[in-house]
């Protein structure tokens, strides 16, 4: 697990020619805006590596971060945020839908949702673009230490049940980058994937 621990930042990219070679493996983060992405990066890296923010949608380009030789963590920028420019949002989605059905060196995908409204409109599009490409799914459902037992409990279950439904393959778990809820189980999951690993 060591290797995620010594991530650091490689580049921030805005345009497809300006991505990394297309070697390697990388594991990319995704999200609505404010959802707790950078929170869950920074949790699970260990340090500061994702910046943590009280005004979402500011990160509008695609941020890489290596952890090993040939090893990527990719940061999303962050969807759903209403004061974006419409030009600026479907620029957005061209990069993004590109990037997660084109990417050979993506072994796998971390979608980050807020356990208290998973699977928004948004984040079901998103998911339509990923049922169609062969990487790995994973959702954390962030925030969870928001919710009380019984509640957790009735997230993990209906929310296993739409995703069976949209991506049988995928996975799921309860998470809090706060309290440190799963995020050695999400460090395994990664470091597997990073190795080309498969699941379980
Ligand atoms: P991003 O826009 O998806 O990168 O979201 P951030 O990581 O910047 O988090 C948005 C807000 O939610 C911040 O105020 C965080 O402190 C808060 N937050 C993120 N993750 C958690 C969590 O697991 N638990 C709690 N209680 N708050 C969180």
């Amino acid at each position: 697990m060591s290797i995620l621990l010594e991530a650091h930042f490689v580049k921030s990219v805005a345009e497809w020619r300006d991505l990394p070679p297309d070697t390697g493996t990388e594991v990319a983060f995704v999200g609505r805006s404010n959802a707790g992405k950078s929170t869950a990066i920074n949790a699970v890296v260990r340090h500061k590596l994702a910046f943590v923010s009280r005004t979402p949608g500011r990160t509008q380009t695609i941020n890489f971060y290596s952890c090993g030789e040939g090893q990527r963590l990719v940061d999303l920028p962050g969807y759903g945020y209403a004061a974006v420019p419409l030009k600026e949002r479907k620029r957005w989605g061209e990069l993004i839908s590109a990037y997660l059905q084109k990417r050979h060196a993506l072994q796998g995908i971390i979608a980050i949702m807020d356990a208290r409204h998973p699977f928004t409109e948004l984040d079901r599009q998103l998911l339509a673009w990923l049922s169609r490409s062969p990487p790995y799914l994973h959702v954390l459902l962030t925030k969870a230490d928001k919710l009380t037992r019984q509640e957790a409990h009735n997230t993990l279950r209906a929310c296993t049940e739409v995703l069976s439904d949209i991506l049988p393959s995928a996975t799921l778990q309860l998470f809090s980058g706060t309290t440190g809820m799963g995020v050695s189980t999400v460090q395994k999951l990664i470091w597997n994937w990073l190795h080309k690993k498969t699941p379980g």
